[in-house]
């Protein structure tokens, strides 16, 4: 089997293998948790889940919002953290069984029929890397929003991608917060993110038009921190096909990253875990990849509706005037209307899934989705 990338999603799918008996290859283009993908905040119980604790670098159970009209502290009814990339994608990788290469992925070749030892016959795929050819029964696309091996149809700033920039100076501060304010950026938000000895600033625009290393430069300076270490890349807000040509497309690759708030790491933990399910099956005999594909696209496609939602809230928000959205937030703030719709929230990919069974059948009403 063989797994294209090595972050969020890929490691989860490597992670959920661990002792199934596949024979799996992970190949990212850099060693394992050498490049940051991200500002690296998740909920704490996701990355208790996952056994990652120990790369924790800071807690907090409340988000505080600016806007120009107003500041407001939500208590969360769980709490976010903050940790350090490099650890937390080595607690992954340790929990596999998995053989890593560095490559990089440049395309899908093609599909064939390869006869097995058993006499059976069994479809291949075969993926073009700067070091080769391979040829594997399972594919997993797990390479970020320009989803390589479906042959890149998304173009910047064509598709339906936000840009997010960030820097990470030295320094510490207390607390999770984040910026509703045009004066940085139209339509999207900027952020300060403390993890222990370095904070991590940026901003995102859902506009993939609007260039964001002035605004980034500028919080970065109003919180009197330096404009150092840059980090960014395209962030997709909106749901793609999960399988498609007989490859499976994990986390960013198909779209898993959350519309309006951006969080795109839980979202690769549960649908990686999703496809690394689905995955075993096959291995152990319990399910063609035919089935599997189908199991897990389907399973993908039914969250379609939270993430339309999303993009809709993603959509409105800039619309709003800003006292009104002063007002509004002043009203959200009651300890009741914060548990009800961050419990929500969180439902949309909730960390008891790490624990849950196999996926049930389409039709088994249990399915466990947001309620
Ligand atoms: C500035 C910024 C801040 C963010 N902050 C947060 C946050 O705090 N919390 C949150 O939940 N989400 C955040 N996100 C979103 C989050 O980073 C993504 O949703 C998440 O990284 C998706 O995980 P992934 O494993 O699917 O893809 P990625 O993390 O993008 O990993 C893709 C992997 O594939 C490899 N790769 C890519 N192309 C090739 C190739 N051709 N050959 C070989 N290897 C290749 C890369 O090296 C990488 O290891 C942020 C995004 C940005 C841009």
């Amino acid at each position: 089997m063989l797994i294209c990338g090595a972050s969020f999603a890929g490691l989860t799918i490597a992670r959920e293998l661990a002792g199934s008996g596949a024979r799996v290859l992970v190949l990212d283009r850099y060693e394992i948790g050498e490049r940051q993908t991200s500002a690296c905040a998740a909920p704490t119980e996701w990355l208790k889940a996952m056994g990652v604790r120990d790369s924790i670098r800071q807690t907090f159970d409340t988000l505080v919002v600016h806007t120009p009209h107003t500041k407001v502290d939500f208590r969360l009814p769980w709490t976010f953290s903050t940790f350090d990339y490099r650890q937390l994608c080595r607690q992954l990788w340790e929990q596999s069984d998995a053989t890593f290469e560095t490559a990089k992925i440049v395309s899908r070749l093609s599909s064939s029929d390869a006869r097995e030892p058993s006499g059976e016959r069994r479809e291949t795929q075969s993926i073009l890397t700067d070091r080769g050819t391979i040829t594997a029964p399972l594919v997993v696309d797990a390479l970020g929003w320009k989803r390589v091996l479906a042959g890149n149809e998304y173009q910047p700033p064509d598709a339906p991608l936000s840009r997010g920039l960030e820097v990470h100076p030295h320094g510490a501060r207390d607390s999770l917060e984040i910026w509703i304010d045009r004066g940085y950026v139209p339509a999207g938000y900027g952020w300060s993110f403390p993890a222990g000895d370095e904070v991590r600033i940026g901003v995102g625009s859902f506009d993939p038009r609007f260039h964001v290393k002035e605004p980034t430069v500028q919080l970065a300076t109003d919180l009197d921190s330096e404009a150092v270490r840059y980090q960014g890349n395209w962030i997709p807000h909106k749901l793609r096909p999960a399988t498609a040509d007989g490859v499976f497309f994990v986390g960013d690759s198909a779209g898993h990253c959350l519309p309006l708030t951006a969080e795109g790491i839980r979202t690769a933990f549960y649908f990686g875990i999703a496809c690394g399910r689905e995955l075993r099956r096959v291995v152990e005999g319990r399910a063609s990849a035919e089935t599997a594909l189908r199991r897990y696209g389907d399973f993908s496609a039914r969250h379609e509706w939270q993430f339309k939602w999303m993009l809709r809230a993603q959509k409105l928000v800039p619309r709003v005037p800003p006292r009104m959205l002063a007002l509004a937030l002043r009203g959200m703030e009651r300890g009741s209307f914060v548990d009800w719709s961050f419990g929500h929230y969180l439902r949309i990919a909730h960390p008891s899934f790490a624990k849950a069974p196999a996926l049930p059948a389409a039709s088994d009403p249990g399915i466990p989705v947001a309620a």
